[in-house]
């Protein structure tokens, strides 16, 4: 997507703000119109009640808030976030993930966080990319909220293989005992911050470590979920 600094990504109309990239017109266009799923934000008949998939499998977070589906023009936009070198894009994404976390707390009750917390990235991966998008996304995040941000902690302890290469079952093995937590957690209201949710499988792992060390609740914040 070539970008023109001034005038919004999507639409080409001038910005307020350069730094938004995306204006609030767009911005107000990209999340889903129909009702999803408090607990694990798929499309569902209810806003604020468990799905059926919820229902028979309780995921381990407590709430799950995201801007869309991995549809266009999001998903090409977190795409270009993570694989093109363009980490001021993070700034815009993470705009659009307030305004979703601001809405969801208009309809249902969400804890106000404590702490957000990054998916950390085997350190070689990084390396290679330059940058982590969970914690591109993070740093604003607490800023504009008020509450702490700690990158470090959890960290992985040991190289895993890429999650999308897999399938669920397998998934699930490649993770078992994949992070380590390096803060104390307890009695806090914890947020996972991640650019795309697919199975969970990540994030699951690691709500079940920060809950199993005495955190309050846990959120998972996405720019995309999708199955
Ligand atoms: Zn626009
Ligand atoms: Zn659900």
């Amino acid at each position: 997507m070539l970008t023109v600094p001034g005038l919004c990504w999507l639409c080409r109309m001038p910005l307020a703000l350069a730094h938004w990239g995306i204006c609030s017109c767009c911005a107000r266009t990209l999340p889903l119109k129909v009702p999803v799923c408090p607990r694990c934000a798929l499309p569902a008949l209810s806003r604020t009640l468990p799905c059926g998939r919820c229902l028979q499998k309780m995921p381990p977070w407590q709430q799950m808030v995201t801007v869309s589906g991995y549809t266009p023009p999001l998903s090409q936009l977190v795409h270009q976030m993570k694989f093109s070198r363009r980490p001021e894009m993070a700034l815009a994404l993470a705009r659009l993930l307030l305004l979703a976390v601001r809405d969801a707390r208009r309809t249902r009750h969400c804890p106000v966080p404590d702490m957000l917390v990054s998916v950390p990235l085997w350190q070689r991966r990084q390396w290679r990319r330059g940058y982590n998008q969970s914690d591109l996304l993070c740093r604003p995040l607490a800023r504009w909220l008020g509450c702490r941000y700690e990158p470090a902690a959890l960290t992985r302890t040991r190289m895993t293989r890429i999650q999308h290469q897999l399938s669920a079952r397998l998934r699930k093995r490649n993770l078992k005992n994949a992070f380590r937590l390096e803060l104390p957690v307890q009695g806090l209201h914890m947020v996972i911050v991640d650019d795309v949710v697919t199975t969970g499988s990540t994030v699951a792992e690691m709500s079940q470590l920060l809950l199993r060390n005495g955190a309050a609740t846990v959120q998972v914040w996405c720019l995309c979920r999708t199955l």
